[in-house]
């Protein structure tokens, strides 16, 4: 350890990007994206950056909780600042909060470390892979059919060979309407296209199996959260009985809660978010927990956030290229991937490859 890898600080900042229209899936509606960016100052003065998305409670539990925990590790060694953050917030509750704003801090840490050593992160990470597959991800329930289509058909036409939408609308009550969307994207798309849908979990157990074989017959592949992530019984169920893949896995904050839905047998494939499980240290984890039990691991959300990890599990299927992140993404920082036949590729710039997008960002700072 030499004194100039020591974290001296942690900066953070809080940003909060409103959405271009109304936002919604079948259980929740959104007005906005917070991002919290988290830089790590060492004592030689290098900064790094990462971030999560989530709340600007979580900018209060790094300021307040995990700053102690990290500064005065040397940022070489990463998973001894996340197991002190761990520690810290024992009282707190792990899950949720918690968890996204150790999150924030461990993939600032990750990217500050690479930078030290002037390699991108999936290098210093241990790549398997030098790009990742992506599926373009939206399909929002509150979007009209000419937006729905057009948005899918787009991600199609630029060469993304697999896309998502919402259904569940109205928590499953509009499920005629969820039938006619889907119809009508996958004519859109066309037979070269796989077409995943997303409730959300919006719906109950028999109205799932009802509609899953339906959508199975339209040629949809993916069928996530059919019901509730929390019916581990009722997704065992409809995975045995389906001939589409069951995924759920976006709601999960530490290694426990995965290990519980791989032992129920709920999933085909499993989704973890890094931005949500804790970072990137224990998104790995994950990996592994999955590889284990002979199941594949798509990335949740985040494209920008997951590249670099993305390219170490041997397991993986893919990254979610989710429309909202990746429009504040781009909105926010410099050096953003774009997909390019149908997978992101990460550069050969130190850490993440990101920096603030200074002037822009301004304005979407959040006092906090
Ligand atoms: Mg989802």
């Amino acid at each position: 350890m030499t004194a100039e890898t020591v974290i001296r600080d942690l900066e953070v900042s809080v940003y909060t990007v409103p959405t271009e229209g109304p936002e919604a899936d079948g259980t929740l509606q959104w007005k906005d994206t917070v991002v919290v960016v988290v830089e790590p100052v060492l004592e030689g003065g290098l900064r790094g950056l990462g971030y999560a998305y989530g709340s600007p409670a979580m900018a209060v539990l790094i300021r307040e909780h995990l700053r102690d925990a990290a500064v005065g590790h040397d940022v070489h060694a990463v998973t001894g600042a996340w197991e002190a953050m761990v520690r810290s917030v024992r009282n707190l509750g792990r899950p949720g909060l918690c968890s996204m704003a150790i999150a924030a801090v461990d993939i600032a840490l990750w990217d500050t470390k690479a930078r030290t050593l002037a390699l991108p992160l999936h290098r210093l990470l241990g790549a398997v892979r030098e790009a990742v597959p992506v599926y373009g991800s939206g399909g929002l329930t509150s979007y009209g059919d000419e937006e729905l289509v057009g948005q899918l058909r787009g991600w199609a036409e630029q060469g993304i060979p697999r896309v998502k939408m919402k259904v569940g609308m109205d928590r499953g009550a509009s499920w005629r309407r969820d039938l006619e969307r889907v119809a009508k994207v996958r004519d859109a798309v066309g037979d070269g296209c796989e077409l995943f849908v997303d409730a959300n979990g919006g719906y109950g157990r028999t109205q799932a199996l009802r509609l899953g074989r339906e959508y199975a017959a339209m040629g949809v592949t993916w069928f996530e959260e059919p019901v509730s992530s929390d019916d581990l019984e009722g997704l065992a169920q409809l995975r045995d009985a389906l001939p589409l893949d069951v995924t759920a896995g976006e709601y999960g904050y530490h290694l426990d809660y995965f290990r519980t839905m791989l032992d129920a047998r709920a999933v085909d494939v499993m989704q973890a978010d890094a931005g949500r499980c804790a970072g990137i240290t224990e998104w790995l984890r994950v990996a592994a927990l999955c590889a284990a039990h002979q199941t594949p691991l798509s990335a949740h959300c985040g494209p920008a956030l997951h590249a670099h990890a993305a390219c170490v599990p041997p397991n993986l299927r893919h990254i979610e290229y989710f429309h909202t992140h990746a429009r504040v993404d781009s909105m926010l920082f410099d050096g953003v991937l774009t997909p390019e036949r149908g997978e992101l590729r990460p550069t050969e710039r130190p850490g993440l490859g990101l920096s603030v997008r200074r002037e822009a960002a301004e304005r979407y700072l959040t006092p906090g």
